[in-house]
C-alpha cells in the first residue's frame, strides 16, 4: 500500500532517525516532536463589495529553545495546522544546521491570495498581525515570506505590528523592502544558498557544474533564482515545470529568455524556446541532477525509483518522503536535505535582523559573501558528520541540529 504520511508524521520520522542515532533522550525528544505553541485564529476581512469573509490563521512555534521563534507565512488555499506545525518544525532544525540563533516558526492563511483585490490583501495580513500580536515581535517570533506572500505583506504587517505597538520594530518579520529595513541580497538569498551548496557537493563528487544537465520543479521565487544562477556558471537546464505544466529543451533552456517570458504571462508554459512536456515527469527524466522548488511531499515511492539523477537539490520544503528517501539512498543517490539546502532564506533573513538591530547596512557583495561563508561552513559540518556515522546526508544534518538544540535545552534546564 501507499504510504500516506502527512508532513508533520514525515517531519517526526526524520528526527527520530537522528534521536536514534545520538541516543536522545527520551524528555528531549518528547520536547522536539511537537511544537512549542500553536496559535489558531479567525480573521475577518471587509471584503470590496461590503460583505465579511472570515478566513482561518495559523502560526506554530515549534521551538525557542535557542532563540526567538523564526519562519515565514503562507497564503494558500491548502494550508491547514499539519502543515504550519511541519513547516515551524523544519525551520527549527534548518537553524540549527546553520547556528543561526533562531528556533522554528511558520505561519499560514487558508486563502487563494489571487482572489483578493490588493486592499482586501492588505486587511488579511493587518488582521493577521492584529489577532497574533501578543506572540510576535523582534525576540519573540519574527515572521517573514514564503509561498504567495512578498515584500509588500510584510511591510503592512510592520506598519499594523508598529500601530500597536506605538513603535517601529523593524525586526519584527524580514524580508522586507529596502527602503523599511530589508536586506540586500534577500531575494535571491535562497536560491543563491542552494547553489552553493550543490556546488559544495559537487566538489565532494570530483564533478563539474559546467554542462551537467538539471531538471526543476517550480519557477518561483526560488526556482528561478537557482535556474538563472545556474544558468549563468554553464550548467544546462533541460526541463522546467510549473502548476501550468513543463517545457523541455534538450540543448538547454536559455533562462533569461525565459525569465522575460514569465514577466509578461506568469507560467513556463507556451514558452517558445522549448516543446511542452507533461509536468510530473521532471523527476524522472535522464539529467545529472533534479531540483525540487514548488511543494512538499512530490518524491515518493511512486517516483523515486525512476530518479536518474545522481543529485537531488532540495530548495521545497519537504519534497521528499521517507519511502523515497530509502528508495534513493539504496540507488546511490545524493539527496542534499532541505534543512540544509534551502537555509540561505533564513540566513539572509538572520543578517537582515542583525542590520536591524544595529541600525547599519552592508553593502550586497558583504551580504552575498557571508551568506556563501556560511553555507560552506554549514555543508562541511554536515558532510563530515555523513562520513563519520555513515548515514545519509538528512539525518547527518537533523545530527548536527539535535545536538546543539538539546545541549541548549539542557543548558537552559527546559528538562
Ligand atoms: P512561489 O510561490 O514563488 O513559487 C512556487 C512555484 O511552484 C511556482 O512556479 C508554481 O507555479 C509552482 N507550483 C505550484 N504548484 C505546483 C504543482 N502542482 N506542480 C508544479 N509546480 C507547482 O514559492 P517559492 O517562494 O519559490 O517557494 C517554493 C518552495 O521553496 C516552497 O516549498 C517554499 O516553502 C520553499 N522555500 C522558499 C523560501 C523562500 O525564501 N522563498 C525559503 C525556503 C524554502
Amino acid at each position: 500500500m501507499a504510504e500516506q504520511l502527512t508532513p508533520m508524521q514525515i517531519a517526526q520520522s526524520q528526527l527520530r532517525a537522528a534521536a536514534n542515532k545520538l541516543n536522545l533522550e527520551d524528555s528531549v525528544l518528547e520536547m522536539l516532536l511537537e511544537p512549542q505553541r500553536v496559535v489558531c485564529v479567525r480573521i475577518p476581512v471587509k471584503m470590496d463589495d461590503g460583505t465579511t469573509k472570515v478566513f482561518n490563521g495559523y502560526r506554530s512555534q515549534h521551538s525557542t529553545a535557542i532563540g526567538p521563534a523564526k519562519g515565514g507565512l503562507r497564503f494558500h488555499p491548502g494550508v491547514n495546522l499539519d502543515e504550519v506545525k511541519a513547516l515551524s518544525f523544519w525551520m527549527t532544525f534548518k537553524c540549527g544546521v546553520l547556528g543561526l540563533p533562531y528556533g522554528g516558526g511558520k505561519g499560514g492563511i487558508e486563502v487563494d491570495p489571487k482572489k483578493l483585490s490588493r486592499g482586501e490583501l492588505e486587511r488579511l495580513s493587518r488582521g493577521y498581525v492584529r489577532a497574533l500580536a501578543d506572540v510576535l515581535g523582534s525576540n519573540k517570533d519574527i515572521p517573514a515570506p514564503d509561498v504567495n506572500t512578498n515584500n509588500q505583506v510584510m511591510s503592512w504587517m510592520l506598519d499594523e505590528y508598529s500601530v500597536i505597538n506605538r513603535q517601529t520594530d523593524f525586526g519584527m518579520v524580514t524580508g522586507k523592502p529596502i527602503l523599511l529595513g530589508g536586506s540586500k541580497g534577500r531575494n535571491e538569498a535562497t536560491g543563491r544558498g542552494a547553489v552553493v551548496t550543490l556546488l559544495e557537493a559537487l566538489t565532494k563528487l570530483k564533478m563539474d557544474i559546467k554542462g551537467r544537465t538539471v531538471a526543476i520543479q517550480g519557477f518561483g521565487n526560488v526556482g528561478s533564482v537557482a535556474a538563472d544562477l545556474l544558468w549563468e556558471l554553464g550548467a544546462k537546464i533541460v526541463a522546467i515545470s510549473d502548476i501550468s505544466g513543463g517545457i523541455y529543451n534538450q540543448d538547454g533552456i536559455d533562462i533569461k529568455a525565459l525569465l522575460e517570458h514569465t514577466a509578461q504571462s506568469e507560467y513556463v508554459s507556451g514558452f517558445a524556446g522549448a516543446i511542452q512536456m507533461p509536468g510530473d515527469q521532471v523527476f524522472e527524466l535522464p539529467v545529472d541532477i533534479v531540483i525540487p522548488a514548488a511543494l512538499e511531499n512530490v518524491l515518493t515511492e511512486k517516483n523515486a525509483p525512476k530518479v536518474k539523477a545522481k543529485i537531488v537539490l532540495e530548495i521545497a520544503n519537504g519534497p521528499t518522503t521517507p519511502k523515497a528517501d530509502e528508495i534513493m539512498a539504496k540507488n546511490g543517490v545524493l539527496v542534499l536535505p532541505d534543512i540544509l539546502s534551502n537555509a540561505g532564506g533564513v540566513t539572509v533573513s538572520y543578517f537582515e535582523w542583525v542590520q536591524n538591530n544595529y541600525g547599519y547596512y552592508w553593502s550586497e557583495d558583504e551580504v552575498n559573501d557571508r551568506l556563501t561563508k556560511k553555507m560552506q561552513e554549514s555543508f562541511a559540518t554536515v558532510w563530515d558528520m555523513m562520513q563519520e556515522n555513515q548515514v545519509d546526508m538528512r539525518t547527518a544534518a537533523y545530527m548536527v541540529s539535535v545536538q546543539r538544540i538539546s545541549e541548549a535545552i539542557k543548558l537552559r534546564g527546559i528538562v
